[in-house]
């Protein structure tokens, strides 16, 4: 089976939908991307890519161009939060030769797999919702309005509420994990060093890192709390409130958050990988098939690895048809996606340490751990 010459349809022109959607279009593909929203506009933030993600960028003939600009990341730093002293260090010049670990602006890397879909041949429709996907053979796909089309194949990179996961498996009930994030992005007026800070409080966490050449600073501060009803990036808070949970960390933390001048606040919740992946001329990927918390920055490099493997599945050069295609991805990723997402559910609690004397011991360990870490 290959890919060459068959139409495949993308549902979401995020980081996951565009990688797929390039992926396939160079193994000569007849691609076209849904999005919904009117215009690619990434909301502006930053995004760690790790040597994993990096290496499907590679692949697409992409890491240079995202490594333009993006920060090189040396070390991740655990930190306390009194006075921002390091308790461990993770010191990434370790990583085998060629491989690196960047700090990405998500709209420029955004754009850079947009340009590139596009001149692979890619058709990308913006302010395209799709509302309903059944699978079978065709796909059948219900658009806003009231359209329907037909498709061959259809792939949901439709993001953490995708439209195509419950017709495959039924709704999901999501929970909340009694935390919230705030995000934002100020100037680099601290000099921040290219690495990523955990700033580590009882019940709270800052990670910090810089975007763009070192002229920006990406935060990304949880808090735990009782109750959240919505799910979404969206929510605007008034920075003071985020300078009010963290008015009790020192070190850089308060010259940072002194800077902040917009917001956005959102609730964690905890998904379930899901069962099925795929079925009759359809497949999941990215977070459409396992979001995961943001604990330890993977969500947007196992999209790409998805992207990857799923185009590589699809264009296997055997007598296998699209079914076993896509089982055979399923089988490839999921144990894979549920011990990256298990290892991001462990990290919280690790960082938000609230007993003064189980916080130092911990510290303690987490700092003998790292010096006795593997070269
Ligand atoms: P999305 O980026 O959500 O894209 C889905 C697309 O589908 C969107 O464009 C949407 O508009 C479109 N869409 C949705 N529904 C429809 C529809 N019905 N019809 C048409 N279009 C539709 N990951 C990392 O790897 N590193 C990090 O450092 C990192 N930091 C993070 C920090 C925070 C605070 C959070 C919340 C997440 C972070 N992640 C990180 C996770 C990462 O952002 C996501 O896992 C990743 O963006 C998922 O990509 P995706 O393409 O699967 O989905």
């Amino acid at each position: 089976m290959s890919v060459a010459g068959r139409a495949v349809t993308v549902l979401g022109a995020g980081i996951g939908g565009l990688a797929c959607a390039l992926a396939l279009a160079r193994r000569g593909a007849r691609v076209r991307v849904l999005e919904q929203s009117r215009e690619i506009a990434e909301v502006g933030a930053g995004i760690q890519i790790s040597p994993n993600g990096l290496r499907v960028l590679d692949a697409l003939g992409l890491g240079d161009e995202v490594r333009a600009g993006a920060p090189k990341a040396r070390a991740v730093s655990l930190r306390d939060h009194a006075a921002g002293r390091e308790v461990v260090r993770l010191d990434l010049s370790r990583l085998a030769p060629g491989q690196d670990y960047r700090f990405v602006h998500r709209a420029d890397l955004i754009a850079v797999l947009a340009t590139a879909a596009h001149e692979a041949g890619v058709e990308i429709r913006l302010g395209r919702r799709v509302h309903a996907v059944t699978p079978g053979r065709p796909v059948g796909l219900r658009l806003a309005g009231g359209a329907t089309a037909e498709a061959g194949l259809v792939i949901g990179a439709d993001g953490v509420r995708s439209i195509l996961r419950p017709a495959l498996e039924g709704a999901e009930k999501a929970r909340f994990t009694g935390q919230v994030a705030w995000r934002a992005v100020i100037d680099n007026d601290i000099d921040h060093p290219p690495e990523a800070r955990v700033h580590m409080g009882p019940g709270r966490h800052i990670v910090s890192y810089p975007l763009r050449g070192g002229a920006a600073i990406n935060l990304v501060a949880v808090e735990e709390r009782a109750a959240w009803t919505e799910e979404g990036w969206d929510h605007e808070d008034d920075p003071d409130a985020l300078r009010a949970a963290f008015s009790a960390f020192g070190g850089d933390v308060p010259a940072m958050l002194n800077a902040v001048e917009s917001v956005g606040l959102w609730g964690l919740h905890r998904h379930k990988v899901a069962r099925r992946w795929h079925g009759p001329g359809v497949a999941l990927l990215g977070d459409a098939a396992h979001p995961t918390l943001p604990f330890l920055a993977q969500g947007a490099n196992m999209a790409l690895e998805d992207a990857w493997v799923l185009a590589v599945c699809l264009d296997a050069r055997d007598e296998a048809g699209t079914d076993a295609a896509l089982a055979r991805y399923q089988t490839l990723r999921r144990k894979r996606v549920e011990r990256v997402i298990a290892a991001a559910e462990g990290n919280a609690w690790k960082y938000h340490l609230r007993n003064p004397l189980i916080r130092r011991s911990a510290h303690l360990a987490m700092g003998l751990l790292g010096r006795a870490a593997p070269e």
